[in-house]
C-alpha cells in the first residue's frame, strides 16, 4: 500500500485527556479517533492492527476446537431476568426500550445469550464438551472510561463459553484454554503473566487472569520472590493471626488538633503508621459498617464487596448523622458493627481516633471492645506469600484476559439441561473465557514504545516494512528503484507501505517511527549512485547498507528472525 492511498492522520500533540502513552500514541499515529467518552473509531491503520490481533486469537481458538459464532449485541431483558442479573448488574448495563416498550440491554457479556442457545440446541451429553466463541462488540457504561481503548465503553472482546456434563471435563477445557491463552499472548509478543483472580459478579470459584506487565496497569499483581505464586492483589488471601504482643500501656487521650490523617497523627505523636489503627465507615446494603485497618494498610474493595456487596464510603453527612467526628473516628464506643482486619486485630497499645473532636487515644487495646474480624486489606510489599514461600513483590498489570469456571450458575438458573448417561436430564456445567481484543492493542503499545513512538511486535504491526524514498516525486531514479523494491515486496507477500508523499526526509522518518513499523528501507539518489539501500529495524539504532540486488533477500532474512 502507498501512503497516498491510506488515511493516516498523524498528530504532533496528543489530546489533553490522553494520560497514558498508548492512548497518546494511538491518537498521534492515527490509529483511532474519539467520538465521545469511551467511544472510538478505528481508522484504517488501527483496524489493520485490530484484525491482526483478532486473526491470531481466531486461529488459536480454532486450533483448540472452539467453534465460532456471532451473537447479537442487543439482548432482551427476559434472559437477564432469568439469570437473576437484570437487578444485580449495576449501572454498567445500558438498558433501553424498543418501540414496543420491551426492555433490552446492550450486552456487556454474553453468558445469558449463550446459555439460552445451548439450552435450545444441546440435548444429549454426547454433544459435550463443546466450546463456542465469538469476537464481538461489548458495551459497558463504565463509571470512568479512560486510557483510550484500554477502558472504553464500547470495546471488542473475544468471549468463549464451554459446556460440560462433569467437573473433570470442565477442568480439562479450562486447562486447555489456559494454554491456548498462553500461545495467543506469546504470538501477540506480550510479556504477560497468568495470575489467580477473584471471580467478581460473573460468579464461579476458579478464575485466572492474564496480565500484561506495565507501569500504567490498573491492577496490582503480587508475586512471591521464592515461588511461582502470582495473584491479583484482590485474591491475596490472608488468614487470621495470633497476636505476638501483649497489652502493656495505659490508655490516654491526647490533643491532636487538626491532625486528621494517619500520616499527620503518626508524625505528630512520633509513632509509626503501623502503630495506628484507622477506622473507615462504609455504607453497605446491610447498613453502616466500621472497618478498622492498620494505619499503613489499605482497604481492599473486592474483599469488602465479597462480604457486603456493592458499598461506598459514608459521606460527611452520613458520618455526622452517626454522631462520629470525621478525622477522629476510633474503635471505642461505636454504635455500628465494627469489623477489624486480621492484621489490625493482633495489634497492642495502638493509637486511634477518640471519637471526639481534635483528640486521639494512645495505648489502646482490643480488650473490652466488641468486634468481628475479617480479611479486608490489600497486600503490601514484603508480606509473607500466602503459599508460605517467600515474600510478596508487587507489580502493575493490565488485565487482557480472564478465564473462569462458572459451574452451574447460569445453566441452573436458565434450565440448560442435557440428557445424561443415565437417561435423566442433567444441568450442564460451564466455563467462560474472555480476551479484551481492543485492550490488547493498547497493552502491546504500553510494553513497546520509545520516545519516537510505537514499536509494534512484528505479529500485529500494520505493515511489516516501510519504504522511505527521499525525493520520490522529483528523482525518477529514486522513484523507479523504490517502485521496483515495492513490487518485489508485494510479489514476495510482504506487507509493505511505500511513502510516496512529497515530504521532507525528516518528517517521513519521524512518521514511520511514530507508526512503529518494524523494518524500514531508505532510498535516495546517493543510494542509487552506490546501488544500495539503507536498512534499519525499528527496535535497533544501527543502520545497514545493503546492495540493492540483495535487498529483498536481506529483508526476508530480517523478517524471519
Ligand atoms: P476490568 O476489571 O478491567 O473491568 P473485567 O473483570 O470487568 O475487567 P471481564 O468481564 O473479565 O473484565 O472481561 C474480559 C476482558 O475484557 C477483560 O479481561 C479485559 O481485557 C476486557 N475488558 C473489560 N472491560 C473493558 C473495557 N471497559 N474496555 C476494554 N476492555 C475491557
Ligand atoms: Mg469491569
Amino acid at each position: 500500500m502507498k501512503t497516498s492511498q491510506i488515511l493516516i492522520p498523524m498528530q504532533k500533540e496528543a489530546p489533553n485527556d490522553a494520560q497514558i502513552i498508548s492512548h497518546q500514541l494511538m491518537i498521534r499515529a492515527g490509529l483511532i479517533s474519539k467520538l465521545a467518552s469511551g467511544l472510538y473509531s478505528y481508522l484504517p491503520i488501527g483496524l489493520k492492527v485490530l484484525q491482526k490481533v483478532e486473526q491470531i486469537i481466531r486461529e488459536e481458538m480454532n486450533n483448540s476446537n472452539a467453534q465460532e459464532v456471532l451473537m447479537p449485541v442487543a439482548q432482551p431483558a427476559e434472559l437477564w431476568q432469568e439469570s437473576g442479573r437484570w437487578d444485580e448488574y449495576g449501572a454498567e448495563l445500558l438498558r433501553f426500550n424498543d418501540r414496543h416498550g420491551r426492555e433490552f440491554c446492550l450486552g456487556p457479556t454474553h453468558e445469558e445469550v449463550i446459555t439460552n442457545l445451548a439450552g435450545q440446541y444441546l440435548n444429549s451429553y454426547k454433544q459435550l464438551p463443546i466450546n463456542f466463541y465469538q469476537i464481538q462488540t461489548k458495551f459497558r457504561d463504565e463509571i470512568r472510561p479512560r486510557f483510550g481503548v484500554m477502558r472504553s465503553r464500547e470495546f471488542i472482546m473475544k468471549d468463549a463459553y464451554s459446556f460440560h456434563l462433569e467437573q473433570d471435563s470442565l477442568q480439562k477445557e479450562f486447562d486447555k484454554m489456559h494454554s491456548t491463552y498462553c500461545r495467543i499472548f506469546e504470538r501477540l509478543g506480550l510479556d504477560y503473566r497468568p495470575v489467580l483472580a477473584d471471580s467478581g459478579s460473573i460468579g464461579g470459584e476458579n478464575s485466572i487472569e492474564f496480565h500484561v506487565l506495565a507501569e500504567s496497569g490498573e491492577d496490582a499483581i503480587c508475586f512471591s520472590d521464592k515461588s511461582d505464586y502470582a495473584a491479583n492483589i484482590e485474591k491475596v488471601v490472608f488468614s487470621e493471626q495470633t497476636a505476638t504482643c501483649s497489652p502493656s500501656a495505659v490508655e490516654k487521650m491526647v490533643l491532636t488538633k487538626k491532625k486528621t490523617s494517619i500520616e499527620a497523627v503518626a508524625e505528630f505523636l512520633n509513632v509509626e503508621q503501623a502503630d495506628c489503627v484507622k477506622t473507615l465507615i462504609l455504607k453497605t446494603k446491610e447498613g453502616f459498617k466500621a472497618v478498622a485497618l492498620r494505619g499503613d494498610h489499605d482497604l481492599n474493595e473486592t474483599k469488602a464487596q465479597n462480604l457486603w456487596g456493592e458499598f461506598e464510603l459514608a459521606s460527611d453527612e452520613e458520618i455526622k448523622s452517626l454522631e462520629l467526628k470525621k478525622g477522629f473516628i476510633g474503635v471505642k464506643g461505636l454504635s455500628i458493627d465494627l469489623i477489624v482486619d486480621y492484621s489490625a486485630a493482633v495489634m497492642c497499645d495502638f493509637v486511634c481516633g477518640a471519637n471526639e473532636w481534635d483528640k486521639h487515644l494512645t495505648g489502646v487495646n482490643w480488650t473490652d471492645i466488641e468486634f468481628k474480624t475479617a480479611d479486608l486489606r490489600d497486600a503490601v510489599e514484603g508480606d509473607d506469600s500466602p503459599d508460605g514461600k517467600g515474600k510478596l513483590v508487587i507489580k502493575r498489570g493490565i488485565e487482557v484476559g480472564h478465564i473462569f469456571q462458572l459451574g452451574d450458575k447460569y445453566s441452573k438458573a436458565m434450565n440448560a439441561n442435557v440428557i445424561g448417561k443415565s437417561g435423566k436430564a442433567e444441568v450442564m456445567l460451564m466455563g467462560c473465557y474472555g480476551i479484551g481484543v481492543t485492550r490488547v492493542i493498547a497493552a502491546a503499545i504500553e510494553q513497546n514504545y520509545d520516545d519516537r513512538g510505537i514499536i509494534f511486535p512484528a505479529s500485529i504491526a500494520p505493515f511489516q516494512v516501510v519504504i522511505v524514498p527521499i525525493n520520490y516525486t522529483k528523482s525518477t531514479r529514486v522513484k523507479e528503484l523504490a517502485d521496483n523494491l515495492y513490487q518485489q515486496c508485494l510479489d514476495a507477500g510482504i506487507e509493505v507501505l511505500l511513502n510516496d508523499k512529497k515530504e521532507r526526509a525528516g518528517i517521513m522518518f519521524a512518521e514511520s517511527e511514530l507508526l512503529g513499523i518494524p523494518h524500514r528501507l531508505v532510498l535516495s539518489d546517493t543510494h542509487a549512485d552506490n546501488s544500495n539501500i539503507e536498512y534499519k529495524a525499528r527496535n535497533n539504532p544501527d543502520k545497514v547498507e545493503v546492495p540493492f540486488d540483495e535487498a529483498l533477500i536481506y529483508l526476508q532474512k530480517q523478517l524471519s528472525e
